[in-house]
C-alpha cells in the first residue's frame, strides 16, 4: 500500500514530539479525550438541528480500554467521526495555517515554544506510542477508513469495517526506557487518576472496564477479581461546579486543555449571573499572546453552551474587539438550542450577556491594576496595545471605558503609570498633561524638546507604540486636562519677559528667517527659540498631525500624503545663531548651505528620513573642509 508523507512542517513537529522534549507526557490522554468529546458535541448538535440524525444524548460516551500484554490503549467515541478526507486533512497535517520558524540547534525552550504555538493536539499521542491506528466512520460517509502511522516516515489510509459513526484510536505504547516508564499508562489506576486530573469536567461519560478485587467467600477469605464498567469522570462541567470545590490547578488544567495553551492563564474570571439572562461564565486571560494574535487569522470569541451543550465554538458577539484576547466559556439556559447562528446574533439575551461580560472583564482588570500591579503590568505589556486600539476605534466611543486601564512610561517615575496617577502627581502650577513620542524610551529621552518641560519639574509620558499618539488624540482630555505634545510648537512655558525678548529677536530677524524658509519649503515656519538648552535645532509641529503620526502614515501601504506641519526652531543662545546672522550679512551662499544642513540635523533628531542624503553629505563636507 502506498505510504503518504506528512507535510514537511508536520513532520518536523512530529519529530520534536516523538523525541519527547515535552516533559509532561501525561497530557496525551486529555488531548485525545478532548477530541472525542468535541466529536460527541458535534454529533449531538447535529441531532438537534437535523431531523434525520437520531442520537440520544445518554448514548454518547467515550470508552477506554487497556491491554497490558499487547501494550495497547484504545480510546473509542461514538461521535461525528471523520471521512477519508478528514482523516487525511486533520491527522496528516497540522490543522492550522501559518509557518513555523524551525531553526538548526534549537534550545529546549524554543522547541517547546514551537509545539506550544500549535497546541499539542493529536500528535501528542506520539510521545507515548510507536504506532497509532485510527479507525473512523463519519456520520456523512458510507465507508469507514483506518489511518495508521508509526511516526515521521508517513502514514497509510485504507478502507475499514465499522458499522456506527465514531472513532476508535489504538495506541501501541512504547517500550520502557531508562529515562521513562511508559508501561505506567497501561495501569488502570494511573489512567483513572489521569482522567480525574485532566478530564473530570468532560460532559460525556468516560467509561473503562476496571478490575475490583471482591470478597466472595468470607470464611475462606477468598477474593476474586471482578470486572466492572466504571464511569471515571464526574461529568459536571467545571463552570457549573461550586467555586470552592475547584482548585486553581483544576482551572489551569481546564484552560490548557480546552484552549491548547502550554502555559497556565494569567487570570481566571468566574461569573454567575441570575436575572434577565442567566448564565455562567468562565473566562481566562492568557499569560502570553497566541502566536497568531496579531494576524488576520486570529478569531476572537467565547465558546457558547446552552445547558451544558456546546452550540458555538467561538461566538464573536460575546466579546468586544478590545477584549479579543479573552478566552472562555459562557453557558446560558436562556438561549434556545435550535435557533440558527444568524438568529442567535440577533438574540436580545445574547446582547445582554455580552454587555455583562464586557463589564465583568473591565472590572476584573481594574481590580487587578489596583491590587495586583505586577500581574497587571505583565498583562498590559502583552495585550495593552489592544486596549489602546479600543480607545481610538469606533470614533473613540469606548474611550471612557478604557482610559483608566491604559498605562504609559513616566519620565519621572521611570516605569508605567496610569493617567490618573499622572494627574494626581501634577504640581499645582501644571495645567496640562505632557507627552513625547518616539520609537524607544532612549530616543525620546534625548529629544531636545523634552528638556524644557523636565526643567519645570513636570512629568512627561513617553509614548513608544505607534498607536499611542492616536489613542491620546482620541482621549483628548483627561480629568479636564488637555494633552500636549512636547514637540508641538507652543508649549507656553516661558515667562512674559522671556516671551517678549524672544518675540523681539524673531521680529528683528524676520528677513533672515523668511529666507531660511525659502530654502526649506517643507517646513511651514523657521524661528528662533529659547526652549532648547544644549541642542542647536529641533523640529516641532503645529496642528492635529504630530511628527509621530506622520511617521505612521508614511509607513502605510497607501500613503495618503498626510504630513505634519513642521517648524524648524533654532536655539537662540547657541553659537550657531550668531553664525547664521553673520553669514546672512556676509555670505548668502554659505548661509543657504547652513540652512539645509541644520534642517537635516533637526530631521535626524526627530527620526525622520532625509530625502537628499547625497546632497546633504557633500554640503557638510564643503563646510567642514573650510
Ligand atoms: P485540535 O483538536 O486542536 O483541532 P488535533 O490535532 O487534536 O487538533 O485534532 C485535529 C482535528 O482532528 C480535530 O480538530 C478534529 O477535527 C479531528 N479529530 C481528532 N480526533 C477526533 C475524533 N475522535 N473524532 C472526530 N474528529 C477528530
Amino acid at each position: 500500500m502506498e505510504k503518504k508523507e506528512f507535510k514537511s512542517e508536520s513532520k518536523r513537529l512530529l519529530d520534536l514530539m516523538i523525541n519527547s522534549i515535552y516533559t509532561n507526557k501525561d497530557i496525551f490522554l486529555r488531548e485525545l479525550i478532548s477530541n472525542a468529546s468535541d466529536a460527541l458535541d458535534k454529533i449531538y448538535y447535529r441531532s438537534l438541528t437535523d431531523k434525520k440524525v437520531k442520537v440520544k444524548k445518554d448514548s454518547l460516551e467515550i470508552n477506554l480500554s487497556l491491554d497490558k500484554d499487547k501494550r495497547l490503549i484504545t480510546i473509542t467515541d461514538n461521535g461525528i467521526g471523520m471521512t477519508k478526507e478528514e482523516l487525511e486533512e486533520n491527522l496528516g497535517t497540522i490543522a492550522k495555517s501559518g509557518s513555523l520558524s524551525f531553526k538548526e540547534n534549537m534550545t529546549k525552550k524554543e522547541k517547546i515554544d514551537i509545539i506550544g504555538q500549535f497546541g499539542v493536539g493529536f500528535y501528542s499521542a506520539f510521545m507515548v506510542s510507536d504506532k497509532i491506528k485510527v479507525t473512523s466512520l463519519s456520520l456523512d460517509s458510507e465507508d469507514a477508513y483506518t489511518w495508521e502511522s508509526s511516526g515521521v516516515d508517513g502514514y497509510t489510509i485504507k478502507k475499514a469495517k465499522k458499522e456506527t459513526p465514531g472513532t476508535e484510536i489504538i495506541l501501541s505504547i512504547k517500550e520502557d526506557t531508562e529515562e521513562f516508564e511508559y508501561s505506567k499508562y497501561l495501569d488502570e489506576y494511573e489512567i483513572k487518576s489521569l482522567v480525574k486530573k485532566y478530564s473530570d469536567y468532560i460532559s460525556f461519560p468516560i467509561k473503562m472496564e476496571v478490575t475490583h478485587s471482591k470478597l466472595v467467600d468470607e470464611k475462606k477469605h477468598k477474593y476474586e477479581d471482578q470486572k466492572e464498567i466504571e464511569t471515571l469522570n464526574s461529568m459536571v462541567p467545571i463552570w457549573k461546579k461550586n467555586k470552592k470545590d475547584v482548585t486553581d490547578e483544576d482551572y489551569n488544567n481546564f484552560y490548557m486543555d480546552k484552549f491548547s495553551d502550554y502555559d497556565k492563564p494569567l487570570k481566571v474570571i468566574t461569573s454567575s449571573v441570575e436575572g434577565m439572562a442567566s448564565y455562567q461564565a468562565l473566562l481566562f486571560i492568557p499569560s502570553h499572546a497566541p502566536y497568531d494574535f496579531y494576524t488576520e487569522n486570529y478569531e476572537k470569541g467565547l465558546s457558547l453552551y446552552t445547558s451544558g451543550v456546546m452550540i458555538m465554538e467561538k461566538c464573536a458577539d460575546l466579546l468586544p474587539d478590545y477584549f479579543s484576547f479573552v478566552k472562555g466559556i459562557v453557558d446560558s439556559e436562556d438561549l434556545s438550542l435550535n435557533i440558527s447562528r444568524e438568529m442567535l446574533q440577533e438574540s436580545h439575551n445574547l446582547k445582554i450577556i455580552a454587555k455583562n461580560i464586557e463589564g465583568k472583564i473591565r472590572k476584573e482588570l481594574e481590580t487587578m491594576l489596583k491590587d495586583d500591579r505586577d500581574n497587571y503590568i505583565s498583562f498590559f505589556k502583552t495585550f495593552g496595545m489592544q486596549l489602546k486600539y479600543g480607545i481610538y476605534n469606533n470614533y473613540g466611543q469606548d474611550k471612557e471605558k478604557l482610559q483608566d486601564l491604559i498605562m504609559f512610561y513616566s519620565a519621572k517615575e521611570e516605569k508605567l503609570i496610569t493617567l490618573s496617577e499622572y494627574v494626581k502627581a501634577m504640581p499645582k502650577d501644571q495645567e496640562v498633561i505632557y507627552y513625547a513620542a518616539g520609537s524607544s524610551i532612549e530616543k525620546i529621552k534625548s529629544l531636545p524638546q523634552v528638556e524644557q518641560v523636565k526643567d519645570k519639574n513636570y512629568d512627561i509620558l513617553y509614548l513608544t507604540d505607534y498607536v499611542d499618539s492616536f489613542a491620546i488624540t482620541a482621549i483628548n482630555e483627561y480629568e479636564s486636562k488637555k494633552f500636549v505634545n512636547v514637540e508641538s510648537g507652543d508649549l507656553d512655558l516661558e515667562t512674559e519677559e522671556e516671551k517678549e525678548a524672544l518675540k523681539k529677536v524673531n521680529d528683528d530677524n524676520n528677513n533672515l528667517l523668511k529666507d531660511m524658509q525659502e530654502e526649506i519649503k517643507e517646513v511651514s515656519e523657521v524661528r528662533f527659540s529659547n526652549k532648547l538648552k544644549n541642542h542647536p535645532v529641533c523640529l516641532t509641529s503645529k496642528g492635529d498631525i504630530s511628527i509621530e503620526m506622520q511617521k505612521v502614515f508614511d509607513a502605510m501601504p497607501n500613503d495618503m500624503g498626510i504630513k505634519a506641519q513642521t517648524i524648524l526652531e533654532i536655539n537662540e543662545k547657541h553659537p550657531i545663531s550668531t553664525k547664521l546672522k553673520d553669514l546672512y550679512k556676509n555670505d548668502k551662499e554659505e548661509f543657504k548651505k547652513y540652512t539645509k544642513i541644520l534642517y537635516s540635523e533637526a530631521k535626524i533628531i526627530a527620526g525622520l528620513p532625509i530625502d537628499n542624503p547625497t546632497e546633504i553629505s557633500s554640503l557638510i563636507c564643503d563646510v567642514i573642509s573650510k
